[in-house]
């Protein structure tokens, strides 16, 4: 049977409409992994198997030829529908018919295998004949009743029910969501309306159905709605098991950071619901999210962010920025994870360092540490002045002995509370000992170190520690105390002090104890 073929003009816009699709095509290749992906990519394939063939179809000058494109076209059409109702419910995620989808394809298979054994039966075409009074040559199939019982109901009913379901899904979504799902109804609606059109006979130019044409508009809005919004959907796998078992929490924002996917996690800590899917990102009203806006502002990939006042959370946040290869951004991904153990173990580590376990004020080494900068202060400025003041309980043993070990610790903590509060903010209070004490008052000179010590000597005396019911000992203290004006400047030095201090201590232990004495040079 020989092959003639002749172009009549308006081909050029189907062969236009089938480089389109062909083009949509080999772009979407690349997202056949994902649900979404594979309907669209079968849709395509369908619609080109329509308009290539119905280009060929016109352009034939024979009946046979014509015949038997139409036939081949026919594939692409009976499986559209049930493209287009896959497409929405992948797309809706409702699970309509669970894992008997494929009964949706019975009707489209069966009706094939009609036409291509129509002359067993003619179910589906009578005697198809050539159109003689046309511009040129088109072919009356003398449709049957399966095309007009069957083939055509189940059709218009499959894109009644994707429409249904799309209409019925469009008022729980939210923003991003919503607008896709706007582009899906009109990617749908409008081949399905020159469909209508055609069949009831209007069509700008008669025997040419256009619904083939306008397939690659559709096309166009369809991938740009798909792929361009619903970049996660390329990776199926890692949103549901990765991203939804993360311990981490996970916010991934699309290129206008809008929020795209809130994992479990993330909607724990943030507490959100579903409703912020959608928003952008920076319009959210959550304290964390703030917070994460601020660094996002000034371009900071990582930090740590602390929610709360009265036992406060914190979290590690790390914005990562998605780009193609290209350079295009395409989102982010904002991962946080709860340190709160970490931050208060490091607290307390610190702390340990620095403070006295039983007390709470400076223990000795941090104590050096802290008078040494002071003292090079001296060093620095002349004119300012610092004192030094070494304390040693009287009998202290005797205490422990007569009543225990733990009375004697708490009468350490009552004589420290007690120190401190006689003291300044910038004075320097620690323990050096067991039950030894050293000061380093800063800005002060001899005469008033000795008044300020005389002070504390007093609040001591007249403390009274409880033993027992109605019982209470009193306690005292000996004093050693030297300045940096006593001293040249070579001898300002932490150590020298301290040993100063601890003579003019032992001086005051000398002279009957609960005693003030500067040292005498
Ligand atoms: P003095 O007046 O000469 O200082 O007599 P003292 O008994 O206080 O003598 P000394 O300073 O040498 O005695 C230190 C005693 O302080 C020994 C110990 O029983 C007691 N002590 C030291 N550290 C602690 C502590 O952390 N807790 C308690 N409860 N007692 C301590
Ligand atoms: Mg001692
Ligand atoms: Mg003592």
């Amino acid at each position: 049977m020989q092959f003639q073929f002749r172009y009549t003009s308006g081909l050029w816009l189907f062969m236009v409409s089938a480089m389109i699709i062909l083009v949509l095509l080999i772009f979407s290749w690349r997202y056949r992994r994902s649900s979404s992906g594979r309907c669209f990519i079968i849709l395509m394939v369908c619609a080109f198997l329509w308009v290539s063939n119905f280009i060929l179809e016109t352009a034939s000058l024979t009946l046979a030829w014509k015949i038997f494109f139409a036939r081949i076209e026919f594939i692409g059409i009976t499986f559209i529908p049930a493209m287009w109702f896959f497409l929405v419910r992948e797309f809706t995620n409702r699970r309509i018919l669970g894992d008997n989808w494929l009964v949706v394809l019975v009707i489209p298979v069966v009706t094939n295998v009609i036409i291509w054994s129509n002359p067993l039966h003619h179910w589906f075409m009578g005697t198809p004949f050539i159109i003689s009074d046309t511009p040129f040559p088109v072919v009356d199939f003398d449709y049957q009743w399966w095309f007009y019982a069957i083939h055509a109901p189940y059709g218009y009913l499959l894109i009644g029910c994707a429409l249904m379901l799309l209409l019925r899904s469009i008022p729980s979504m939210n923003g991003v969501y919503r607008m896709q799902s706007c582009y899906l109804l009109v990617a749908i609606i409008l081949p399905a309306i020159t469909d209508v059109l055609y069949v009831m006979g209007i069509s700008p130019v008669q025997h040419y159905n256009f619904t083939t044409a306008v397939f690659s508009i559709s096309g166009s809005i369809l991938f740009y709605s798909l792929f361009h919004f619903q970049f996660l959907d390329l990776l199926p796998l890692a949103r549901d098991s990765i991203i939804n078992n993360l311990y981490d929490g996970m916010i991934i924002l699309d290129h206008k950071d809008r929020i795209v996917e809130i994992n479990p996690s993330a909607k724990g800590y943030l507490a959100l619901e579903d409703s912020a899917i959608g928003k952008e990102f920076m319009q959210v009203n959550n304290e964390m999210i703030k917070k994460v806006q601020v660094l996002m502002k000034e371009n900071v990939e990582k930090g740590d962010i602390k929610i709360g006042k009265q036992a406060p959370t914190y979290f590690d946040v790390r914005v990562n920025t998605i780009t193609k290869k290209s350079g295009t951004h395409i989102g982010r991904v904002i991962a946080f994870r709860d340190i709160t153990e970490r931050v208060e173990l490091f607290n307390q580590v610190q702390a340990l360092a620095v403070q006295d376990s039983l007390t709470g004020i400076f223990n000795r080494r941090s104590f050096m540490e802290f008078s040494k900068r002071e003292i090079y202060r001296v060093l620095r400025n002349t004119g300012y002045a610092v004192s030094l003041v070494m304390i040693d309980l009287d009998n202290f043993k005797a205490i422990n002995d007569q009543y225990g070990h733990r009375l004697g610790d708490k009468a350490l903590v009552t004589f420290t509370t007690t120190i401190q509060k006689q003291l300044r903010e910038f004075d320097i209070f620690g323990r050096v000992g067991g039950e030894e004490f050293a000061i380093l008052l800063a800005d002060t000179d001899a005469r008033t170190a000795i008044q300020i010590t005389e002070r504390l000597r007093t609040a001591v005396e007249a403390l009274r520690i409880q033993t027992g019911k109605n019982r209470e000992v009193s306690i005292t203290a000996s004093f050693g105390v030297v300045s940096s004006l006593q001293l040249r400047k070579k001898d300002i030095e932490i150590n020298n002090m301290l040993d100063l201090a601890d003579q003019a201590l032992y001086e005051a232990k000398q002279k009957g104890r609960n005693q003030v004495v500067l040292v005498e040079l």
